[in-house]
């Protein structure tokens, strides 16, 4: 309860209330360390012309806390942008960027382009994979598409294998891929990157899973029972379902894998709400800078 009182929205103004303070936070997580300028590698620096900037004390160079992070060439100020990240972190069902672009009074293509931009920053970092007991399904999505009434079946579903930690009855944590098929191929990479060997993972009776019993010796197929047996998992389907229709209703399969990491990196620490903000600015500055037009093209 206490993490939760610390990242009320009081105690998230007081600490980002003003541009000084999240340009202060950025500066901090930048050079967490140590200063190294970007043209000469040299150590020392002093202030530099723009709020908690550093110019480098041997060629002049001033780099700015967003230069060569997420946050650069942004449509609007940092303070604005933090209360953005704050929403999209914590709120419960996930702040839309119509919803956005609304609240924050700024153009629905601009906060699309800011929520694309920070779910780059909540991809999964791929190293702590599903441990223990692991329940394993398949599930599929129906994309309506807008105007297309008349699509082929087969054009109108995505497909995703999910696979969840299970701890007497309830949930740990949890992944997804996005899959073209149902072939061992296909369900490979999720199991490959998200579950240890050593997991005790539990799956239906599709023999796509059988050939991956090489590689993970105490996997386990069981007869579904139309979903008695997968209880938990299912529930956790139906809730990201939800949330993908609730919240963003419509996405396109090119993005689904984006909605799918930003779910699971909220999932994975909704006990740790506080760190969510912390992680998100954190890899928000790590990352490097994207242009709308990479984002529209899915070329990262
Ligand atoms: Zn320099």
């Amino acid at each position: 309860m206490k993490l939760l009182k610390e990242l009320n929205r009081e105690a998230f103004k007081t600490k980002f209330g003003t541009k000084a303070s999240c340009y202060e936070y950025l500066a901090n997580q930048k050079w967490a360390e140590g200063y190294s300028c970007k043209k000469c590698k040299h150590s020392k620096y002093i202030k530099g012309k723009q709020p908690s900037s550093r110019r480098c004390c041997k060629c002049g160079y001033d780099e700015s806390t967003t230069t060569g992070t997420l946050f650069h060439k942004l449509k609007f100020g940092i303070d604005k942008a933090f209360e953005m990240l704050y929403e999209i972190a914590t709120s419960k069902k996930g702040a839309n960027s119509i919803w956005l672009g609304e609240h924050f009074g700024i153009q629905q293509k601009t906060a699309w382009l800011f929520r694309h931009k920070v779910q780059l920053a909540m991809e999964s970092s791929e190293q702590y994979p599903l441990e223990e007991d692991v329940h394993v399904d398949e599930f599929e999505i129906g994309t309506p598409e807008k105007g297309k009434p008349g699509r082929s079946k087969s054009e109108k579903k995505m497909r995703v294998v999910i696979a969840f930690e299970e701890r007497d009855g309830k949930s740990g944590r949890g992944y997804a891929k996005v899959i073209e098929d149902y072939s061992s191929e296909s369900l490979n990479p999720l199991f490959d990157i998200h579950i240890k060997e050593d997991a005790k993972v539990l799956a239906d009776g599709w023999s796509g899973y059988k050939p991956l019993k090489q590689e993970y010796p105490n996997l386990m197929q069981t007869l579904s029972e139309e979903g008695k047996n997968f209880k938990m998992l299912h529930i956790q389907i139906r809730n990201f379902k939800n949330w993908l229709r609730g919240v963003h209703s419509y996405c396109n399969r090119e993005y689904l894998q984006k909605y799918i990491d930003e779910y699971f990196f909220r999932f994975n620490r909704r006990n740790h709400r506080i760190s969510i903000l912390d992680k998100i600015i954190e890899r928000c500055v790590l990352h490097e800078p994207v242009s709308y037009a990479m984002i529209k093209s899915n070329a990262i």
